[in-house]
């Protein structure tokens, strides 16, 4: 891990500038490759998340897990985080301001990995990102904003009340894959701005 992962992690595990601080067991900052090309960026830890202190740890990470195998990607070659880095009680959205008060580390974080490509996991990260809701109509798109690209998907935890989300994911994931080759080549790709 490079010194400013580490400070960063630092900062983040002893982190008190919302409220979710006072709930948590423990904070979840982003976790994996820090040269990776894709970054995920899910919405919060839930309960398996806090007790461990990694995110995606729990059932969606368990699915999360499974599309990017099917995908080709490997789950140790990427690096997954959250809009924020504390469960709020009850697995409730994060408030607007608490995606506010921990938009610092995720910022921080894209500087330090500068990816390729940014997956946008659900509604929350999409909102938080591109300001975008209407996830069943934008999913599988690729964004550019800022000379940024971003790619929008379905939130893992979907696929456990609508299963037939399960290969929707399996599959953007598997385009997420192929996109990712394209720009590594050079090659055009297709983008909303
Ligand atoms: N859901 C998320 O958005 N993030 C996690 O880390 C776990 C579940
Ligand atoms: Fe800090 Fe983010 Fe946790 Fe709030 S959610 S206490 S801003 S790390």
């Amino acid at each position: 891990m490079s010194e400013e992962i580490v400070a960063l992690r630092k900062r983040v595990v002893s982190c008190t500038k919302c409220t979710l601080h006072k709930s948590r067991k423990n904070a979840v900052p982003g976790y994996g490759n820090i040269g990776s090309e894709i970054i995920f960026i899910g919405e919060a830890p839930g309960r398996n998340e806090d007790l461990q202190g990694e995110p995606f740890v729990g059932m969606a990470g368990q699915i999360l897990s499974e599309a990017l195998a099917y995908s080709g990607l490997k789950r140790n070659d990427v690096y997954i985080t959250n809009v924020v880095k504390c469960r709020p009680p009850n697995n409730r959205q994060p408030l607007r301001e608490e995606r506010e008060a921990c938009r610092e580390h995720l910022l921080r974080e894209l500087e330090i990995i500068r990816p390729k490509i940014i997956c946008v996991l659900g509604n929350t990260a999409f909102d938080s990102l591109l300001g975008g809701n209407l996830i069943t109509k934008n999913r599988g798109k690729v964004f550019k904003r800022d000379g940024q690209f971003y790619f929008v998907t379905v939130h893992p935890a979907a696929v456990i009340y609508n299963p037939d989300l399960r290969q929707v994911l399996k599959d953007d994931l598997k385009f997420l894959g192929q996109t990712l080759d394209k720009i590594k080549k050079g090659l055009q790709i297709e983008f909303s701005e």
